[in-house]
């Protein structure tokens, strides 16, 4: 929708000659006869007359208004219009005469559901849906909800409305949980798309191996054969990753060599590799770093592409290479195995081609695929602290398209894409699937491995990282101890997973023995990797990225730094001197005795004073807190009566799936309130029904 260029200057009191230049400043074309404008472009030269007060104009706040204002008359106008032409049977088609990077806005067409967000103000969902702002602000009261204009109102809420006016609605689709967001799941979020939306993306490369083999020359190396690199003459960026052509097709590599980022993005829960090259020297052949990257591969499911680095060298040996790699299950296809094998010379540029088509081969086989038209899901690679442009990260998109001036949340921040660049250093508007491009805008500095999310507006952005940040420090105190999730791993996966890690190679063999022979007719227990020597940070970073525990045998930390990393991760890290200790503690695990503990930990009582709304099994009541507090989302039993010994009698139990003070939600509420609640219940509440209001918590155990 769009905003008339004349209403916009007589209100903020500016020519109409001065507001176009400051359009075409801001980088959007508009010709000189241009008569009205898109919405975000009016927003963005609102945010700039916003960002430098200018004295002719009112304060930021008028100019917000104003905003609104034309905003709210001009969507007015244009509903009825679009609602008197779907009455005569036409449809609106108007464009704007700036054309600038957005979606289109959705008619409002009665005969589709209405997309409607997690969150939503009244206004938006009176100009989304057609009803009138008063009818909702009234149905609203009817259901006991003060609101106003600006107030947000959850999708449940504008369910219960949208039913009662017969109009259609549906949740709109890819804006995930906090939980989600804070798992670092991003696996929700990428499943949703209908599969008839998904195109081919380009596979996303990581370069693994032991150290000195050649990881950052074999990276060097291939970044030089993007032609289109060489003709900005060769000029490029570190961001953490880069994209290069190969017949026609794009590649990502992340830049950072080695398996710590890889892993570390993993222990979050984002899955940003697709395939792994691992790089061996010819000369020396595999060592504990090639098999930690292995296994590291394999944990992740990602497939392995051998890069049998190099060549060029005299003493080079590719088959001993191979003979060893075999070893280690990795059998080369020309000895009728399954394991791509590409001798190369990161030195020389020899084999970089064979290896790229490799590549893409494989990327076919793995069926690789997105969805460029929604808005875009991506994982943060690096993120820093730059001193011209603030903070900055490099983003991988996951799905979906980046656009210039979308709102965002990134992990525990939020902001608005202001500045997009591309490995080259070249101003990018649009990133899509696959695609990494570095980005400005946020307002804090994220950490690599968070979560980027489009959302609608920066109210909600905002919003949305308030609830982050909430929820992580929840979290913090009531942190799960690395066990909880060893033990909730077993439960769903129904496997232990160890790193195992001894001072000889002897007692090594002999716990990997003792380990096989445990028996358990439901988990599975599994070395995931193995060595001789101290606990690396490697080590704990598996371990948190697939939920499993580190047993050390007569040796220790590697440093004091590993120990915190631990820590932080909360990876349990057991040191043992005695195989059969190791035994009896995986032997605990397995037999449940290390289970959490769940507590009731009763919060207070409220009395329900009256019954707004009554709707299948969710009710909209109102009532007082008699002690202590209520939580959202705690559960409570429902008392309704004495039994003969005279002890409240539990007429049925439920759970607050929201809580409001006067018109605010709230996430407690203390005694001697009223309140709102929405709840969910098995049986109907009444009137005089007092509630037990109660959380559950786990009691940790360790090890
Ligand atoms: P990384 O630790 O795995 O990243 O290894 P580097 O890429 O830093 O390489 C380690 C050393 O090996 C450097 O001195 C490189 O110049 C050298 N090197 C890398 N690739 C080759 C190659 O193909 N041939 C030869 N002769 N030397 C190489």
């Amino acid at each position: 929708m769009s905003t008339k260029l004349a209403d916009l200057a007589e209100k903020l009191k500016i020519p109409v000659k001065d507001l176009k230049e400051k359009i075409t400043s801001l980088g959007f074309d508009i010709t000189p006869r241009a008569r009205v404008i898109e919405d975000d472009v009016a927003e963005l030269v609102l945010d700039e007359l916003k960002s430098k007060k200018e004295e002719e104009t009112k304060g930021p706040e008028d100019v917000a208004e104003i905003y609104d204002e034309i905003i709210a008359e001009e969507r007015e106008r244009e509903i009825v219009k679009s609602q008197r032409k779907q009455k005569a049977g036409k449809t609106d088609t108007k464009k704007s005469d700036v054309k600038v990077n957005r979606e289109e806005k959705v008619e409002i067409d009665t005969s589709k559901p209405i997309e409607i967000p997690e969150s939503i103000t009244v206004k938006e969902f009176g100009e989304k849906t057609g009803i009138k702002i008063a009818k909702i602000i009234g149905e609203l009261m009817k259901n006991g909800i003060l609101a106003n204009i600006n107030q947000q109102i959850d999708f449940d809420t504008a369910q219960i409305i949208a039913d009662d006016m017969n109009v259609k609605i549906k949740r709109k689709r890819s804006v995930a949980g906090v939980e989600e967001l804070m798992a670092g799941d991003i696996s929700k979020l990428l499943q949703v798309d209908d599969p008839s939306d998904l195109k081919e993306r380009p596979p996303v490369v990581v370069v693994m191996g032991h150290v000195d083999h050649g990881k950052t020359k074999l990276l060097d190396s291939i970044r030089e054969t993007d032609v289109v690199a060489g003709e900005s003459g060769g000029i490029t960026q570190h961001i953490g990753a880069y994209q290069v052509e190969k017949k026609g097709k794009l590649i990502t590599f992340l830049d950072t060599p080695g398996h710590e980022a890889f892993t570390s993005m993993r222990a979050r829960g984002a899955k940003a590799t697709d395939i792994a090259i691992l790089v061996v020297a010819a000369d020396e052949g595999v060592k504990p770093q090639t098999i930690e990257a292995i296994n590291h591969a394999r944990e992740a499911g990602v497939p392995i592409i051998v890069a049998i680095n190099k060549m060029d060298k005299p003493n080079a040996n590719p088959d001993k290479v191979k003979g060893e790699l075999a070893e280690h299950d990795l059998q080369p296809e020309d000895w009728g195995g399954k394991t791509v094998m590409v001798p190369v010379s990161a030195l020389r540029g020899d084999g970089i081609d064979t290896l790229l088509e490799m590549v893409l081969l494989t990327a076919e086989m793995e069926d690789l695929k997105a969805n460029p038209d929604r808005e875009a899901v991506g994982t943060v690679i690096e993120a820093h602290l730059d001193s011209n442009l603030g903070p900055v990260a490099t983003i991988l998109i996951n799905t979906g398209t980046l656009k210039i001036m979308n709102n965002v949340i990134v992990g525990q921040t939020y902001g608005r894409i202001k500045l997009m660049r591309d490995h080259n250093g070249k101003p990018l508007r649009i990133a899509g699937p696959s695609s990494p491009a570095l980005i400005a805008g946020l307002a804090k500095t994220p950490k690599s491995g968070d979560i980027l999310q489009v959302v609608a507006n920066e109210k909600i952005a905002k919003q949305r990282s308030e609830e982050v940040i909430l929820q992580t420090k929840q979290e913090s105190e009531e942190k799960m101890s690395g066990m909880d999730t060893v033990i909730s791993t077993v439960k769903s996966e129904k496997i232990l997973r160890l790193v195992v890690k001894a001072d000889t190679k002897g007692s090594l063999e002999a716990i990997k023995q003792s380990v096989a022979k445990i028996k358990d007719e439901e988990v599975a227990v599994k070395i995931i990797h193995s060595g001789v020597g101290s606990v690396n940070k490697s080590d704990v970073m598996m371990a948190a990225a697939s939920g499993g525990i580190v047993a050390a045998f007569h040796t220790d930390f590697d440093s004091p730094y590993v120990d915190k990393t631990a820590d932080r991760e909360g990876v349990e890290v057991k040191k043992y001197t005695v195989i059969y200790a190791l035994l009896e503690d995986i032997k605990k695990i397995l037999s449940g005795l290390l289970d959490a503990e769940i507590v009731r930990k009763v919060l207070g009582r409220a009395q329900i004073k009256q019954i707004f709304l009554t709707k299948k099994k969710e009710m909209i009541i109102g009532g007082k807190v008699l002690s202590g507090k209520l939580q959202n989302k705690a559960k409570f039993d429902i008392l309704r009566g004495k039994d003969e010994e005279g002890e409240d009698k539990v007429a049925g139990e439920g759970r607050i799936t929201s809580l409001r003070k006067v018109d605010k939600e709230v996430k407690e509420i203390g005694e001697g309130n009223d309140c709102g609640m929405k709840v969910n219940s098995d049986i109907p509440i009444e009137e005089g029904d007092i509630f037990e209001v109660y959380i559950e918590e786990e009691k940790h155990r360790t090890l």
